[in-house]
């Protein structure tokens, strides 16, 4: 999508610090982190958000999960736990229309929900 600031991400037109990647996701660094480790994991496809995805793509949502929780493993955070927040269209304070899979964690998040 051509306004699209992630689609610019993963056509390298805009520069991230990439943590992972293959065929259908990309992971990389929050540019404003909320917490020692905030990663994006991100669909390679656009879809506008979450509501934006529906039964036939429950392979893509368990992969996106799948790599938040293998990221969370590798980053050192899976231990001491970690949370992963799906924000959905403008009440759900969702800013980038792109989906997104947040993984935050290296500190203490309990007690906060956005
Ligand atoms: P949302 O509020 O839509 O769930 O989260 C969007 C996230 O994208 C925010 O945490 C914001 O910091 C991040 N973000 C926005 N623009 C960029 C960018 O150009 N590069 C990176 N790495 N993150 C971005
Ligand atoms: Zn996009």
């Amino acid at each position: 999508m051509e306004d699209c600031i992630f689609c610019k991400i993963i056509a390298g037109k805009i520069p991230c610090s990439k943590v992972f990647e293959d065929e259908r996701v990309l992971a990389f660094g929050d540019i404003h982190p909320q917490s020692p480790t905030h990663i994006l994991i991100i669909p390679k496809k656009h879809y506008d958000n979450l509501a934006a995805l529906d039964e036939k793509d429950q392979p893509l949502m368990g992969h996106l999960l799948h790599v938040a929780n293998r990221l969370a493993k590798e980053e050192g955070i899976a231990q001491k736990g970690y949370r992963v927040t799906i924000n959905c269209g403008p009440q759900g304070g969702q800013v980038v229309q792109h989906v997104h899979v947040h993984l935050l964690g290296g500190r203490e998040l309990a007690g906060e929900l956005g």
